[in-house]
Parts: structure tokens; C-alpha cells; sequence
């Protein structure tokens, strides 16, 4: 994969191309497994400029991923409005009323405080806030996300709340070696098969969105079922 320096910060000219590539292997990577529903791809903004950013909105890359509330809060005002924004880093529990009318889903996730505030300020807004619950899958000590032996508990809970619809999993699996991430993919995969089969849809379920793939590996995260897959080094080139 090509890996733009960070010097050349306004080539359009290559976000076009990244963008061309991207979509050209996860359209080969639905063909291979034979997918016929969507998967979509997010453009991470992490950063990047605006105009870089709404480049990439003229191309079609129209969902956007945030890292950081500070630097989204700055940058927001000069999006496309075609955009649609989700909100995909950690996330603290006092930061959560920055960006409750901002965001169109927050899919990281990992505490039933999290989601009780997001619920609390959904509901102050007067809004409902799609969510992803966040898992662990690598089981890694240093990493967020709830581990999978907790997620029935959350999800139990997370779906008794008001102003709160609970859309699905993300995952941010270990780097990968040797071709491990096959593995953390398919257990995620079948994880959301899983919940998705106990959970009927209701107010606040509508279990549809399995978050997993970013610039090394989304190829094999679409084999493996993502319905998002979330890129930014190779569209908008390396990050310093
Ligand atoms: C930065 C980031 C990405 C994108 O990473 P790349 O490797 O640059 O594609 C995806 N998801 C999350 C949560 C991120 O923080």
C-alpha cells in the first residue's frame, strides 16, 4: 500500500488515488467472500486539515471518524455538511457533553458509565445516540474496551437505557503478527453473530454495524463481516 509523506499535507491529487485503491479492495475483498450487502468506509480525520477532509467528502468518502474532542471541536465548524460524523477515540465522561449534538454515533463504548452518560445527554439534548460497544478482543491489558466475558452484562444494561440505541460492536485488535488478525476478526465476527441473533430490535437495538479494519488490514476485516472499516494513514497519508 502506498504511504503519502506528510509533506505533501495538500496533495488532493493522492487522497484521490488512495481513495480509488481503497474502495477497489473492499469491493475485491466483498466479491471474495461473497458480500452483497455494504460496508463503509470511514475517512479517520486525525490530523488532518479540513480542506483535505472535505476533499475527501467530494470524493465520497462522506462518513468522517474522531479521535480527539479538542481537535474535532476546532475543526467541525469548516466540514462539508454532507459529512456525517462519528465519534470513534476515547472518550472521557466529562467530554461527552461536547460532542452529543455533534456526532452521529460514538463507537468506542467500553463502560456502562460511558453509556449512562451518553444516555443522560442524549436525553438532556433530546436526541438518541447510536452506539458500538467497544471490545477487548485482544484481551489486552493496555488497551480500552470492554472484555468479552463483560459484554453480556453491558449490553444488558446499555439497552435499558433511554436515549441510547444500541447499533453493534468495534474492535481494535492487536497489531497484527503474522496474519493474526484472521483470528481476533473471526471472533468478533462470530460474537456479532451471535448477539445479533439474541437481540430483537426494539427502541433501542437495531444491531447492524459490526466496526472493525483500519489502513493494514480492512481488506481482511470485510472477509470477516465489518460493515465499517475505518481508514486514515492510507487515504490521507502518514501521520507524524
Ligand atoms: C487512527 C485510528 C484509525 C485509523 O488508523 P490508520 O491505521 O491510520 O488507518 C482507526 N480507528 C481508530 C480508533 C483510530 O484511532
Amino acid at each position: 500500500m502506498m504511504e503519502k509523506s506528510f509533506s505533501d499535507e495538500m496533495n488532493f491529487e493522492a487522497v484521490k488515488e488512495n481513495y480509488l485503491e481503497i474502495t477497489e479492495n473492499i469491493s475485491n475483498a466483498m466479491k471474495k467472500s461473497g458480500r452483497t450487502d455494504k460496508v463503509r468506509l470511514m475517512a479517520v480525520t486525525k490530523t488532518v486539515p479540513p480542506a483535505k477532509i472535505n476533499y475527501a467528502v467530494s470524493l465520497g468518502a462522506t462518513l468522517l471518524g474522531e479521535n480527539r474532542v479538542q481537535e474535532f471541536l476546532g475543526k467541525i465548524d469548516e466540514y462539508d455538511k454532507n459529512s456525517e460524523i462519528h465519534f470513534i477515540g476515547g472518550l472521557q465522561n466529562n467530554k461527552v457533553k461536547y460532542i452529543i449534538d455533534k456526532v452521529a454515533m460514538i463507537h468506542s463504548v467500553n463502560s456502562l458509565k460511558l453509556a449512562e452518560e451518553i444516555s443522560k445527554r442524549a436525553v438532556g439534548a433530546g436526541r438518541i445516540m447510536d452506539i458500538l460497544l467497544e471490545v477487548n478482543i485482544g484481551l489486552e491489558e493496555s488497551k480500552s474496551g470492554v472484555m468479552p466475558k463483560d459484554l453480556p452484562y453491558l449490553i444488558d444494561e446499555a439497552v435499558k437505557l433511554d436515549g441510547i440505541r444500541l447499533r453493534g460492536l468495534m474492535a481494535i485488535p492487536p497489531v497484527d503478527v503474522d496474519g493474526s488478525n484472521r483470528k481476533y476478526f473471526a471472533e468478533m465476527e462470530k460474537l456479532f453473530s451471535e448477539y445479533k441473533e439474541q437481540l430483537n430490535d426494539s427502541s433501542n437495538v437495531m444491531f447492524d454495524t459490526l466496526s472493525m479494519g483500519m489502513s493494514k488490514d480492512y481488506a481482511e476485516a470485510v472477509e470477516f463481516g465489518s460493515t465499517i472499516v475505518r481508514i486514515g494513514s492510507s487515504l490521507f497519508g502518514y501521520r507524524k
